[in-house]
């Protein structure tokens, strides 16, 4: 992860502050303007740096500062705490309830990593006991289904999809009908992403969302995609009732601010970020943990 690069930005900043003679309200807005710097090439929204740097400038007393011995330790938890809050939407994320026939829909542009999210939560609950189903709903790219089907596969995880039907409403009906049949206690809709014809994907979204009826609605979003996070974010939230967020592909050159400006533009929380190409390669969301990497 590239995610402590932020850290050491940060870092150094906070040292400069205590080599300055006297640290005063120019001296702190300075570093703030750094670390604003820092946290907007980290690819954290404008608009949250700007709300960040007025919270954090609040939080700090200049009395308070001076008489404090470790001046970096109190600048440093302001960020670290209003980082937090801005990654936790303080909402429960859902979970899949025994018991009952769960229905996930998972959405996301087309190479986010949807397909190898879906299977990653389906063996993520597999291994918890859970009945688990793929449903392939994705007609439009092809090789969708042969993808979900090898990856379902090799994870022995029960799978549905056609070659031949091109309506992919009729499909997720179908296979959630289908699975609910059969007990199943947690069913994964994959639906289709694509690059263009945005309106079509919206609109298909939502004929497969009324048609299955999610109990929630997982967004994956690449976390390599930098500063576009926040717009593409805001886009499927419009579209589709948001309940949970996957991060992808924070292995690679995933600065972090991605994560955090789709937290804020869905109001929903992350629940697990992708961390490589394996089945197994999913950790857990925690807000806290996640920040402290950010700054190393
Ligand atoms: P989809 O088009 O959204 O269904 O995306 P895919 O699931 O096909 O994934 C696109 C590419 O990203 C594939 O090569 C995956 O192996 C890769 N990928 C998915 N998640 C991760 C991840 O967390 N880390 C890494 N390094 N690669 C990932």
């Amino acid at each position: 992860m590239v995610l402590n690069e932020l850290g050491a930005r940060i870092n150094s900043a906070l040292h400069a502050l205590s080599k300055e003679p006297v640290i005063d309200e120019k001296a702190v807005d300075a570093l703030l303007r750094e670390i604003c710097t820092a946290l907007l090439e980290s690819d954290v929204n404008v608009r949250l740096v700007q709300q960040l740097r007025q919270n954090v400038r609040k939080r700090i007393n200049m009395d308070e500062l001076s008489a404090s011995a470790n001046k970096r330790k109190v600048i440093q938890t302001a960020v670290f705490d209003e980082l937090c809050t801005l990654v936790d939407p303080g909402v429960q994320p859902w979970v899949p309830r025994k018991g009952k026939q769960n229905v996930v829909m998972f959405v996301g542009l087309q190479g986010s990593g949807k397909t190898t999210s879906c299977t990653k939560l389906a063996a993520y609950y597999k291994r918890k006991g859970m009945k688990v189903g793929l449903v392939c709903a994705d007609t439009f790219r092809a090789g969708a289904f042969d993808q979900l089907r090898q990856n379902a596969s090799r994870a022995h995880i029960p799978y549905y999809g056609s070659y031949t039907e091109a309506d992919p409403v009729l499909i997720a009906m179908e296979g959630v009908k289908q699975f609910k049949k059969d007990k199943f206690d947690l069913i994964i809709v994959d639906t289709s992403g694509r690059h263009k014809q945005e309106m079509e994907l919206f609109a298909e979204m939502q004929q497969i969302a009324k048609a299955v009826r999610p109990d929630n609605t997982v967004f994956v979003m690449d976390g390599t995609i930098g500063q576009a996070a926040d717009s593409q974010a805001r886009a499927f939230k419009e579209t589709v009732d948001i309940g949970s967020i996957i991060i992808t592909k924070m292995d690679g050159h995933a600065k972090g601010g991605g994560a955090i400006s789709a937290v804020a533009a869905t109001g929903s929380p992350i629940i697990f970020i992708g961390t490589g190409e394996h089945m197994h390669d999913l950790d857990k969301f925690s807000a806290r943990p996640f920040v402290s990497k950010m700054l190393g």
